[in-house]
């Protein structure tokens, strides 16, 4: 989906910039002027100015890169915030040993593995599946960057995989066919750290009158894509139709982050 957006965008003239990082944001006057992206293949530096700029870069590193006054307090706040990161390891297996499965997301319980949740993704739709004499499981693993599991090499990380779903019952060790791990950064905006001060960081940033944080770290807020893309939807009508409060945006996904509160 999203490569046929980018196909619209070059249609319609606009310029898709990738493999690069916006490490530096000049600022005046309460107002973003450029950013400046590091090719993270050449490492070259282009800076590129602009009227309007929409942020999905982490909350805690767009402050880290701003060159702005930015009060200590903003900055404690953002220093002060939290992600849980995330492994998974994906299996394709021949069969499972309990062949009457039918959900898709299924909690793991068991307190002597470390897999929290496993997806069978035959369950979200057969065309997930190349052949569908087989079965692609993907185990989930919730840790911190640089913790402990974090370190683990991607064979040893498979090893555990296939051993932690033998271990409960799920599958047989021989009929796993294929496997990969892929490590996820900032899977999930934690709402604990400094999260409970983060309307000061809000309230700072919102001043900056074209400057839009959009999606799920983009606002440190537990979005999904539905809610990710309304972010962008309502900046964007925000910017058309002159609007410079941001509350609207804010507010997508409130009474979700309400439901995540004890
Ligand atoms: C493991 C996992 C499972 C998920 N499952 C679901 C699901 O089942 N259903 C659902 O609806 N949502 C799911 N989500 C959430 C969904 O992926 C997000 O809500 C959505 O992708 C957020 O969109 P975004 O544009 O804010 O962020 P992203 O899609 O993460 O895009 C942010 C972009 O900003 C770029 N970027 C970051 N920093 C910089 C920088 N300094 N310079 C330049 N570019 C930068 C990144 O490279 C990236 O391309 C899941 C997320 C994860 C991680």
């Amino acid at each position: 989906m999203w490569e046929k957006v980018a196909s619209l965008v070059a249609e319609m003239g606009g310029q898709l910039v990738q493999n690069s990082k916006v490490v530096k944001i000049e600022t005046q006057d309460k107002k973003i002027t450029a950013v400046v992206a590091k090719n993270q293949v050449t490492g070259e530096e282009t800076r590129y100015e602009g009227d309007y700029f929409i942020s999905t870069m982490p909350v805690k590193e767009l402050i880290e890169a701003m060159n702005a006054q930015i009060p200590d307090t903003v900055r404690e706040v953002s220093s002060g915030l939290i992600y849980r990161d995330f492994i998974t390891v994906g299996l394709l297996l021949s069969k499972l040993k309990l062949p009457d499965i039918t959900d898709n997301w299924i909690y793991i319980q068991e307190p002597e593995v470390k897999v929290g949740r496993l997806q069978i993704f035959n369950n979200w739709s057969p065309f997930m599946v190349k052949d569908p004499n087989t079965v692609w499981v993907g185990l989930e693993y919730f840790c911190n960057e640089k913790d402990e599991l974090w370190e683990l090499s991607e064979s040893d990380m498979k090893a555990m995989a296939i051993r932690e779903l033998s271990d409960i019952g799920i599958i047989f060790k021989e009929d796993v066919l294929d496997s990969v791990v892929i490590k996820m950064p900032k899977t999930y905006p934690a709402y604990f750290g400094t999260y409970d001060r983060f309307g000061e960081l809000k309230s700072y940033v919102d001043q900056f009158s074209n400057l839009f944080l959009v999606g799920r770290n983009g606002m440190h807020k537990y979005n999904n894509q539905d809610h990710s893309m309304l972010t962008a939807i309502e900046a964007v009508r925000n910017i058309r139709t002159n609007v410079s409060g941001k509350e609207n945006i804010w507010a997508i996904n409130a009474e979700q982050e309400y439901h995540e509160e004890k």
